[in-house]
């Protein structure tokens, strides 16, 4: 941790230097000592220590001061470090003032200039004040920090982003916490933009993109080399068990996310249903063993790039990133999965992220403690959602346009759901409207069964109705069925016959698509199914099957 600091005001360079000198001799092994020849550059010290989040044990200031006396200066630096002990160094007219400050801010000791010896007139003082300080302010958090509102969408995507990503960071609520309001506006200034990200190095990013944001942490987001050997597309399971295989086994391997890895499971409260987890596992979980599992063996991952278009020149293949490079390469593998479906009700579109959230928004849901929850959708991902909600929610309720839980969801969720006592399932039941100005306060759900229409008092909503593929990318250079699905292997075979164009003298590979040397795998591709297990089985076969691409090439 950081030394906790020990901050000297005094406008008397003289008097300062000794001070400094003091204090320095008995405090320096525990304490950092810094100084300031006036209060308004010491507020400037105090805001910078702030947004390290460096702990602030004591101020030893003077009073008699021109522009800010030392009580003027503790008063506003108390707004900033309200737990930080407070001394004034008086002259014997200052009596009246200090005992003023007593009364008035708290002040917790007064010393008499001079002090000397320091062994008997200040050190003990001290060292009695700086314990009492120790044993009662808790170490501050040293990593990043977050600070918006529950309400804003741009803080809950910051948060969402570093969760997604495996960055643990401190939430303040500037609403419920008046530090963190202080300390917002400090670097705001008057701007209303939320939320302000704190580094430990002291500085601060306001409303960031994720470009910046993963820049700023350290992830790799530009490509190193040139030319590789195999491109995966899309950080999924089925991308990150093929980046794993390719990169054991020797490929110049580089992935390309836009988002954060893991994909739908990184986004999973509990995978119970993976192979050799019998406890189950969280998706996050995965997504960080994975990672690390691809890294380790050299693949280079490039986190929010995303990719726009596929191209082919024989025999190479070509992948374009939306901010315009490209990358080029042997072989792509697409495995760009599916994109949540969205609700098209009134009054979305400026809730989503300020109470509806589609997926189980992992990062939100302790703080619905208390609160009426809602779930729509009736698939596994609901139901899921629906268990994990019922932890934190007053109650959670499922809003299921089908006619029973059975038919779109796997049978232990289903019993686990109906042992639930505070989780509701409505049937037939559709979203019509939601309602709220600057957060949700209310759905309106129609009933199909009996017509009847309903407002509910709604804390949050949940949102998991399904997904289309991610295929854009090369709608031009691949096969795709009615629904955008990329075809691969036998489905590409139409009465015994080949793909359009198919030049090979072989037919496509099982994962192989249209185009030969563009492969896909898992939930993107037609007819899969759609599981972590297939993603990461199909994954790993693409990779064998690159192989013998690779080698006919
Ligand atoms: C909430 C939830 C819970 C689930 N629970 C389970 C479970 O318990 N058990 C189970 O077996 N399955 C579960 N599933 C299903 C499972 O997660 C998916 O089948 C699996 O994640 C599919 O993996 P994938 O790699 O094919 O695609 P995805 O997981 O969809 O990953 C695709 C990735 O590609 C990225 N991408 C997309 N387009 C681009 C582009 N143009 N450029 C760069 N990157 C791009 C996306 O950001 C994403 O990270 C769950 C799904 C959800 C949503």
């Amino acid at each position: 941790m950081a030394k906790p600091v020990i901050l000297i005001v005094d406008d008397e360079p003289q008097v300062l230097n000794a001070v400094e000198r003091d204090l320095r001799l008995h405090f320096r092994s525990d304490y950092r000592i810094l100084k300031a020849l006036s209060g308004s550059e010491a507020i400037e010290t105090v805001q910078q220590l702030k947004r390290r989040n460096t702990p602030l044990a004591l101020f030893l200031v003077d009073q008699r001061m021109p522009v800010m006396t030392g009580t003027e200066f503790l008063a506003q630096a108390l707004s900033i470090y309200p737990d930080a002990k407070k001394v004034l160094l008086t002259a014997y007219a200052d009596t009246e003032a200090a005992i003023t400050s007593i009364n008035n801010i708290g002040l917790d000791f007064y010393l008499m200039k001079p002090w000397d010896p320091p062994e008997q007139n200040l050190y003990p003082i001290l060292d009695d004040l700086l314990s009492d300080w120790v044993a009662n302010v808790p170490i501050p958090y040293e990593g990043i920090r977050v600070a918006g509102t529950l309400w804003s969408a741009s803080s809950h995507n910051v948060k969402d982003f570093l969760a997604r990503n495996q960055v643990p960071y401190q939430w303040l609520d500037i609403e419920l916490n008046k530090e963190a309001l202080a300390l917002v506006e400090a670097v705001n200034q008057e701007k209303h933009s939320l939320p302000v990200v704190f580094f430990p190095d002291g500085t601060t990013l306001i409303d960031p993109s994720t470009r910046e944001l993963a820049e700023k942490i350290g992830l790799q987001t530009k490509a190193a080399k040139p030319f590789y050997d195999l491109i995966i597309i899309g950080g999924g399971p089925a991308g990150l068990a093929a980046a794993v295989y390719g990169g054991s086994e020797g490929l110049q391997t580089v992935m390309i996310e836009k988002e954060a890895t893991g994909g739908q499971a990184g986004t999973s409260s509990r995978i119970e249903n993976y192979l050799g987890f019998p406890q189950g596992l969280t998706g996050a979980d995965l997504a960080r063993r994975a990672t690390t599992q691809a890294l380790r063996f050299g693949v280079e991952i490039l986190r929010t790039q995303e990719a726009i278009n596929v191209r082919v020149e024989d025999p190479y293949r070509f992948v374009q990133l939306a901010e315009g490079v490209e990358l080029s390469g042997k072989v792509i593998l697409i495995a760009t999965g599916v994109n949540v479906r969205r609700l098209e009700v009134p009054g979305i579109d400026h809730l989503t992220g300020a109470g509806v959230y589609y997926g189980a928004s992992l990062t939100e849901a302790a703080y619905y403690k208390g609160q009426d929850v809602f779930v729509v959708g009736g698939a596994n991902s609901a139901g899921q959602g629906a268990v994990f909600f019922s932890r934190y929610a007053r109650k959670v309720t499922m809003l299921v346009r089908g006619s029973s839980l059975e038919a779109g969801m796997s049978q232990y969720l289903v019993d686990q759901i109906s042992k639930t006592p505070n989780i509701d399932v409505l049937l037939h039941a559709e979203v019509m409207e939601v309602h709220g100005t600057n957060r949700l306060e209310g759905i309106t759900v129609g009933l199909k069964d009996t017509d009847e229409v309903i407002n509910f008092p709604a804390g949050a909503m949940f949102i998991f109705i399904g997904a289309m593929p991610h295929t854009m990318m090369v709608k031009d250079v691949v096969e795709r069925d009615s629904a955008g699905f990329i075809i691969t292997g036998p489905d590409l075979m139409v009465d015994g016959k080949r793909p359009r164009n198919w030049k090979q003298n072989r037919d496509p590979y099982l994962l192989e698509t249209s185009t030969p040397g563009i492969f896909a795998a898992g939930d993107v591709r037609h007819r899969s199914i759609k599981r972590v297990a297939t993603a990461v089985g199909e994954g790993a076969v693409a990779v064998a099957l690159i192989h013998q691409y690779l080698r006919s090439v």
